[in-house]
């Protein structure tokens, strides 16, 4: 493509993809094997030492999850990113990679329901710390800030209520006390919002939402944004002191601004295993191809069904930063002027029963706890995602017991409308 730089459609079709150089494929291969043959002792023996970088086992590295991560990379324009089975193994190789016991992070408390409970739960048994944070006001996360705090974690877009988040305001106060900012990228994706020109330091998503967005592949992945000093306070040692597995080599040092990609490589994907497998990264990638088109369509979709909700009388709330009254709407236009994205909140007036009547009735949208797929989805958080938490956590985390989720998908919207309006009717 000569010094043009290419646009965001082009990078989500093309970047990290070249013709198979032995067959002319021109799609990715799924690459379904598990290990790669060596050239010759000295070639395994420079892979294995971490001089050459290239294919030995695909719970490693596998050349079609390989294009995943440089595509996701050039979308997030991040330096590199490591592809894995989850969202939520994205999320546990980011703080296994950072954390040590006894320390904390801080984050918002504004999160998706697993994310929730991972931290705040199983993060407990390894002696890491969770300190929640009042989302929409920066102070309230430097406040809680100690000399055994390692990160600060938000989602940028905020599920399941669908807000935007302060992005630049909460990077400023991580980096004035050293500290990396983490952002769950997965209801915005890079289409909306890229956290990385916003300060964030490492992007984490679900790709099994809009970025593979057909609803077929579980998959996750951490971008390295390059940016931050892992060596400058000496707080992050599985990047800045030797590791005594590569004859002492400091990851930090040897691989500069893609070292956290590495790190979370060579040692938490490395032992803890949760690889992606070349079929979910082959289904994933081709859903990017047409993540400009579908999330746009996404959000003009939920925008029409959200404006048609507020006008309804069953209806006693909306919740879409799309909305020009919302109270999240001047951060969306600042954030995501593209879309409000394809995830929002309402009531009903009568509250949860005839919201659960509501979800029943649905003819097309189906009930069930996803998000991102091409289809319209509907869910009562309280009952379901966010059963496990208290009824002020649900609050808190912006789902009440009267509050419906949609995820609105890229059907036409008349029959998305269609089908509320017949459901509402018999709520
Ligand atoms: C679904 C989701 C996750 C977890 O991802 P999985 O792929 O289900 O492990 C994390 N964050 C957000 C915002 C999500 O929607």
């Amino acid at each position: 493509m000569g010094t043009r730089k290419p646009g965001f459609s082009t990078l989500a079709i093309h970047a990290g993809a070249h013709p198979d150089p032995t067959t002319g494929a021109r799609a990715t291969p799924i690459y379904q094997t598990t290990s790669f043959v060596f050239n010759d002792t000295d070639h395994a023996a420079s892979l294995f030492g971490l001089q050459t970088f290239g294919n030995i086992y695909t719970r490693i590295m596998n050349p079609t999850q390989a294009v995943l991560e440089e595509r996701v990379a050039a979308l997030e324009g991040g330096t590199a990113a490591l592809a894995v089975a989850s969202g939520h193994a994205a999320q546990f190789i980011v703080f296994h990679t950072i954390m040590r016991p006894g320390d904390n992070f801080v984050s918002a408390r504004r999160l998706y329901g697993g994310s929730i409970n991972q931290f705040g739960q199983s993060f407990k048994t390894f002696d890491w710390h969770v300190r929640w944070a009042d989302t929409a006001d920066p102070a309230s996360f430097e406040s809680q800030i100690d000399d055994r705090t390692k990160a600060v974690f938000i989602e940028s877009l905020a599920n399941p209520g669908g807000t935007f988040v302060d992005v630049a305001a909460i990077a400023e106060i991580a980096h004035r006390h050293g500290l990396p900012l983490i952002v769950d990228n997965t209801m915005a994706t890079p289409y909306l919002l890229r956290p990385l020109e916003h300060g964030a330091d490492i992007v984490v998503h679900s790709l099994t939402k809009f970025m593979g967005g057909h609803g077929n592949s579980m998959g996750g992945v951490i971008v390295d944004g390059g940016t931050f000093d892992w060596s400058a306070s000496g707080k992050y040692p599985a990047l800045s002191e030797p590791r005594p597995e590569y004859a002492g080599m400091v990851l930090h040092a040897t691989f500069g601004n893609f070292a956290f990609a590495i790190a979370c490589r060579v040692l938490g994907l490395r032992d803890f295993g949760p690889a992606i497998s070349p079929f979910n990264a082959f289904q994933i990638l081709t859903g990017i191809e047409t993540l400009p088109l579908r999330m746009q369509r996404h959000c003009d979709n939920a925008a029409a069904v959200a404006r048609w909700l507020k006008g309804h009388g069953k209806v006693s709330w909306v919740n879409y930063a799309g909305l020009d009254d919302d109270p999240n709407h001047a951060l969306q236009q600042r954030y995501s002027p593209r879309g409000a994205g394809a995830v929002f909140t309402f009531g009903l007036k009568d509250g949860y029963e005839s919201g659960k009547r509501f979800v029943e009735g649905l003819e097309m949208l189906s009930h069930l706890a996803n998000i991102g797929d091409t289809r319209s989805l509907v869910i009562h958080p309280a009952s379901t995602t966010h059963r496990q938490l208290t009824e002020e956590q649900q609050v808190a985390a912006g789902a009440g017991p009267d509050v419906v989720r949609l995820s609105i998908g890229i059907e036409d919207v008349a029959d998305i409308i269609a089908d509320v309006e017949q459901a509402l009717a018999k709520a």
